[in-house]
């Protein structure tokens, strides 16, 4: 097995990772940093929890710090890395701040959702790393506060939820914008068509690196589900919580006011609990999220978009409160759990009308999940399936296009069935 001395890294980057205490790189790790310190582009299939950010982080750090020592006048913003959501953007940059941690570079991290005075004043005082959100940086960029021309690297961060989020076409006039020399690097969790076509418009010639597909769920998750009726979740998941060795637990839900009704439901039972999705400002975000890795609440309510990427040690269970209708989310929710190394627990519900959600998320691990049928709440309605699911179904001129978004390929399953659910 490789080490990170072996990958040829510099002694700061080492002090900084051993101080987190990485041990050993990761698999994309060590197939990425040796192809990146050759100054390759890279296509990436990997999804989070893998370690793909220190395995981007790293090598850029290095190389511009070998460029600092070259340069006679310091550039302004010389490394982009573009993600969809804020909690990655601020994920990231945290990582690249841990690693960089003995080297002197500037990071920035800018999104949405919050006033941009204090985004403004920093990058006019010269930063090295910016990490962006594509809606932000279009606007600093379109208010000539952002010049990206004289990147050297770039990184687009997972590509496929950015298509699924709608903002292809900023991601597509923010890449119009770099310069032709670079150095650029795309992520994706999943490789379906209308992404390849994207990384084929943003690389040269990359070497491909692929951990963990998506198909296959990490071995490590231990995967159960419990057959339930819609209106007994809420009780099903108290009965849960009662086992005191849960110390902390991330629910899912499809939906913000799912979301928020799971949430007042604990609360009032007295289980702190917040939510984070689309509605809460990023301050509320933000809080929730720190107050749950703080462990000064114990569940955390998220929908897919605000939970993409969030990262947390040690945690040890997820709850699916509603199976995804994109059986690919199933796979991102359960990663925020057994995260490097650590062994994690993945409870779904399903009720009746999921039943076919749950075929699908069967189909993309290639197995068949385990049942608990030794509970209080038993499904009892079993018939829903059959009477619910054809009102759900779009239109059949809509299905034919296979939806309007340029993420259709990836809702394949959706637009089969709920995407109107969302
Ligand atoms: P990522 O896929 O970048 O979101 O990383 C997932 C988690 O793995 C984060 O908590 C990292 O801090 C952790 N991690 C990344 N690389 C390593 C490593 N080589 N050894 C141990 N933990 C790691």
């Amino acid at each position: 097995m490789t080490s990170f001395q072996e990958l040829g890294l510099i002694d700061p980057i080492l002090k900084a990772l051993l101080a987190e205490g990485y041990t050993q790189p990761t698999p994309i790790q060590s197939q990425a940093i040796p192809l990146l310190l050759k100054k390759r582009d890279l296509l990436g299939c990997a999804q989070t929890g893998t370690g793909k950010t220190a395995a981007f982080a790293v090598p850029i750090l290095q190389l511009m710090s070998a460029e600092n020592r070259e340069a006679t006048t310091r550039p302004s913003i010389r490394c982009l890395i573009l993600t969809p959501t804020r909690e990655l953007a601020i994920q990231i940059g945290e990582s690249f701040e841990t690693y960089g941690k003995n080297l002197k570079f500037k990071t920035k991290v800018i999104y949405g959702g919050v006033k941009q005075g204090k985004q403004v004043d920093a990058i006019k005082n010269g930063i090295d790393i910016l990490i962006a959100t594509p809606g932000r940086l279009l606007d600093l960029m379109d208010q000539g506060h952002v010049d990206i021309s004289r990147i050297h690297y770039f990184v687009l961060d997972e590509a496929d939820r950015m298509l699924d989020m709608g903002f292809v076409h900023d991601v597509k006039r923010i890449i119009s914008k770099l310069p032709h020399k670079r150095q650029s690097l795309f992520f994706s969790a999943t490789m379906p068509p209308v992404i390849k076509k994207l990384a084929d418009s943003i690389l040269a010639n990359p070497a491909k690196v692929e951990v963990t597909p998506v198909s296959s769920t990490a071995e490590k998750i231990n995967q159960v589900i419990y057959f339930v009726d819609k209106e007994n979740k809420t009780s099903l998941l108290m009965d849960i919580l009662n086992d005191s060795k849960i110390e902390r637990v991330l629910v899912f839900t499809r939906t913000k006011h799912g979301a928020d009704k799971v949430t007042k439901h604990l609360a009032k039972n007295k289980i702190p609990t917040l939510a984070i999705h689309g509605n809460k400002s990023q301050n509320a975000r933000q809080d929730a999220l720190n107050k749950f890795k703080d462990k000064k609440i114990r569940v955390l309510i998220a929908t897919d978009i605000a939970a993409r990427g969030i990262d947390i040690d040690e945690l040890t269970h997820v709850i699916n409160f509603e199976l995804p209708n994109i059986p690919e989310s199933y796979v991102h929710r359960i990663g925020r759990t057994g995260r490097a190394g650590a062994n994690g627990i993945a409870i779904g519900f399903c009720d009746a009308e999921e039943k076919a959600y749950l075929k699908d998320i069967q189909k993309l691990i290639g197995k068949e999940i385990p049942v608990i049928s030794d509970h209080p709440y038993p499904l009892m309605k079993h018939d829903v399936v059959k009477a619910s699911p054809k009102p759900q179904r779009p239109p059949r001129s809509q299905r034919a296009q296979g939806g309007s978004n340029a993420s259709s390929n990836y809702k394949r399953s959706a637009s089969k069935k709920s995407s109107t659910r969302r």
